[in-house]
């Protein structure tokens, strides 16, 4: 578990330190802005939609770790995928950060580096500010959102 752990810190880090598909994106088609005041994290979600495929994702913004290696390891899970795919893939990302059992995700790839955020309730905002984000921009939801 130690070494998992230790995969799962570097995978964030690198995530964090090189954040990916991180700009604005000028085909995008939906937007969303997203504020989790509780740590401060501010992230604007772009998606080229095209059908019901998401084409293209990016997303720029400010944050702690945890918020930008999460909607980078986000942009990189989804991007190609069906908006039903996306559905079904929070709903594991949520499940595998809020609930306390060891359970192995296989669909979530790469998002499981995420996992150890279940251990800081505090955090669990931080990882899902850019789900939640992209979620407004399907629906074309004009006000930020907030985690609050
Ligand atoms: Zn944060």
């Amino acid at each position: 578990m130690n070494d998992l752990r230790e995969l799962y810190q570097e995978v964030i880090f690198d995530h964090y330190s090189k954040p990916r598909n991180y700009h604005a994106l000028d085909c995008a088609n939906h937007t969303a802005k997203g504020h989790n005041p509780l740590c401060g994290d501010q992230v604007t979600v772009y998606l080229k939609v095209a059908g019901d495929v998401i084409e293209d994702l990016s997303f720029e913004g400010t944050g702690c770790a945890i918020s930008t290696a999460s909607a980078s390891l986000m942009t990189e899970a989804l991007k190609g995928r069906k908006i039903a795919e996306v559905e079904h893939l929070f709903h594991d990302f949520h499940k595998m950060v809020t609930e306390s059992e060891d359970e192995h995700h296989p669909d979530l790839g790469k998002l499981e580096a995420l996992a150890g955020v279940r251990e800081f309730p505090a955090r669990i905002k931080c990882a899902t500010l850019a789900w939640h984000t992209l979620q407004a921009a399907l629906k074309d939801r004009k006000q930020p959102i907030s985690t609050e």
